[in-house]
């Protein structure tokens, strides 16, 4: 049956899915079901992908279960570094903010970066700055930075920041969110929201906020969204790569999805979602598992980590 809308979603990469409780991974499990269906809902009724992407990645904000928003983990210093982008893929306009730490959900200033500048990345200060002058409705929301803590956050960063101790490169829970989104109209678009890698460098902004690496959407081919190694993300361009192989070798969604996720990025390095324009979802990672969600206008949802 030809699809007229489709909805993925992410909450991140597992390396280590053994640390999850059962009752844990029921807990995402429940919770990615009830956010793909808000999101499936949406696109039923008609509205738009970037509406979609928008408020599917909110909720995943609002959620403490994920490493993004409310829940996102530490730097160095114990502090919350936020980074979100958005993209369109009807327009090939996106936008990004990064290292933010008083937005309580910096996708949503992401896109206000996308309309109301002429601009594509805003950085910390700059970014606090243009969210407490932008006229929105509704109003971007503020928050003190430790209105992001969560004891479940701390306590993996202090377990993470142990084993950095001993190990050069250790494997931890990550947890980034995203969505990519095909509308009824035809558009696409996708989004990502992150607290960074564990332990972070004060200042260090990943693969999140950098259009064509973790986010990246353009009706022709496909919208995308990452988690992971985001340096290597960067280095390998994941999200603009799966787009140029569909346009100029005219590999399908899974045969560039495929090529990327096990060919050119290294093994445990992550996973991502997407879709492309006719609403195939490919959902792929080198992990062991990936937090995940999609939904489509046949009916179909799914949520699922591992295989
Ligand atoms: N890609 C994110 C980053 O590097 C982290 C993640 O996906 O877990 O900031």
């Amino acid at each position: 049956m030809q699809k007229t809308f489709a909805v993925a979603l992410h909450g991140g990469a597992g390396t280590r899915l053994e640390e999850y409780s059962e009752e844990e991974l029921r807990q995402y499990q429940d919770s990615m079901a009830r956010i793909i269906q808000l999101g499936q809902t949406m696109l039923a009724s008609g509205h738009s992908a970037v509406d979609v992407v928008e408020q599917v990645v909110r909720e995943l904000e609002d959620d403490p279960l994920y490493n993004a928003g409310v829940g996102a983990t530490y730097t160095v210093e114990g502090r919350h570094e936020l980074d979100a982008a958005i993209m369109d893929g009807r327009t090939k306009r996106g936008a990004a903010v990064a290292c933010t730490t008083t937005v309580k959900n910096p996708v949503s200033l992401a896109r206000l970066v996308m309309t109301e500048t002429p601009h594509v990345l805003l950085i910390g200060e700059g970014a606090e700055r243009f969210a407490d002058a932008v006229h929105s409705y509704p109003k971007i929301e503020r928050v003190q930075n430790d209105y992001f803590d969560t004891e479940f956050a701390r306590r993996k960063w202090l377990e993470f920041a142990e084993r950095q101790k001993h190990e050069a490169t250790p494997a931890g829970k990550k947890g980034t969110v995203g969505c990519v989104a095909f509308d009824q109209q035809g558009n696409l678009a996708a989004a990502t929201s992150t607290g960074g890698v564990y332990n972070k460098t004060m200042g260090r902004i990943g693969d999140t906020p950098i259009l064509g690496a973790g986010t990246y959407a353009n009706n022709e081919t496909c919208a995308v969204s990452c988690t992971g190694a985001g340096e290597l993300f960067i280095l390998n361009n994941v999200s603009f790569h799966i787009s140029a192989l569909m346009a100029y070798q005219h590999l399908t969604l899974a045969e560039a999805t495929e090529r990327v996720v096990h060919h050119v990025l290294p093994a445990d390095s992550g996973g991502l979602v997407a879709v492309d324009r006719f609403g195939n979802i490919a959902m792929s990672y080198n992990t062991q598992g990936l937090f995940r969600a999609a939904a489509d206008s046949t009916g179909w949802l799914e949520s699922k980590i591992g295989a």
